[in-house]
């Protein structure tokens, strides 16, 4: 599934979109829709509509297009796509923006999990999705991060993933943070101490900054809107490495299930 890094390469490869007007608005996928939930209005309110930027906040990546703004969330299959000229869509494409110089925004989505809101600014700050989002990974300051997680009880891998804590962590950020940090991804929030609090901060930025410059992970669907994939998979220490060694000292890596998600972890660095 597609998390900060994933999003902000997305956005930065979106850029080219920048100053274009949209002609039109395609859909078969209407139950993909937030806010205005008809294909045939959003055609109609759109065209005509300029990209005056685009941004990103946790994994969701907004258009703004003045009084309007269309977002997209890849969620576990998604991936956003400007593709070559004269392609034709596949099967898989179910949202498509079309632009008055011919070219088009895709966004493709096998499994049908990924959300597009489409409304005023208002409107779409509103939506619950929206209105609980945490302070996003990359911009949230030491002492916010802390005073989120102590706000809440519990394991600690569960909160790094939920989005109204921090935006953006998804499960390889959180094991790889984890991992870094040296913190078991089920110790208690409230057994960390300050400095295992800080650690971990400091540990999530490196994560999020590492992924951010290998262009994201391709594992399965996920890759950029220009066809080239990631490179941080060939950076994890652990996710997804069960049974390899630890880079750190030489114990297999393991994995395990912490809040329904599969979780890898070295059970030497990281203690209960
Ligand atoms: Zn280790």
């Amino acid at each position: 599934m597609p998390e900060l890094p994933e999003a902000e390469i997305t956005k930065r490869k979106l850029a080219p979109l920048i100053k274009k007007t949209i002609v039109s608005f395609s859909c078969d996928w209407p139950r993909g829709l937030r806010v205005v939930r008809s294909t045939r209005d959003i055609n109609r309110d759109i065209r005509g509509r300029r990209v005056r930027g685009i941004r990103r906040h946790g994994k969701v990546i907004f258009l703004d297009l003045g009084e309007r703004i269309i977002a997209f969330h890849q969620r576990m299959s998604g991936r956003l796509e400007i593709p070559p000229r004269s392609t034709k869509p596949t099967k898989h494409v179910h949202h498509i923006l079309t632009f008055s110089d011919g070219s088009a925004l895709w966004f493709h989505d096998p499994r049908k999990f990924g959300v597009v809101w489409y409304g005023k600014p208002e409107e779409v700050k509103k939506e619950p999705y929206h209105r609980t989002l945490g302070s996003d990974g990359l911009a949230i300051t030491l002492s916010d991060f802390k005073a989120r997680l102590r706000e809440h009880r519990g394991m600690i891998k569960p909160l790094l993933l939920r989005q109204d804590v921090v935006a953006g962590i998804g499960n390889i950020t959180a094991d790889e943070t984890l991992w870094e940090a040296r913190i078991h991804p089920k110790r208690h929030v409230h057994t960390l101490k300050d400095a295992d609090l800080n650690r971990l901060f400091r540990a999530m930025k490196n994560v999020l900054d590492l992924g951010i410059r290998a262009e994201g992970s391709t594992l399965r669907d996920w890759a950029h809107p220009d066809g080239e994939s990631g490179k941080f998979q060939e950076y994890l220490k652990v996710y997804g490495r069960g049974g390899e060694k630890c880079p750190r000292s030489p114990t297999p890596i393991k994995r395990m299930v912490v809040g329904g998600r599969g979780t890898w972890i070295c059970s030497k660095c990281q203690r209960l």
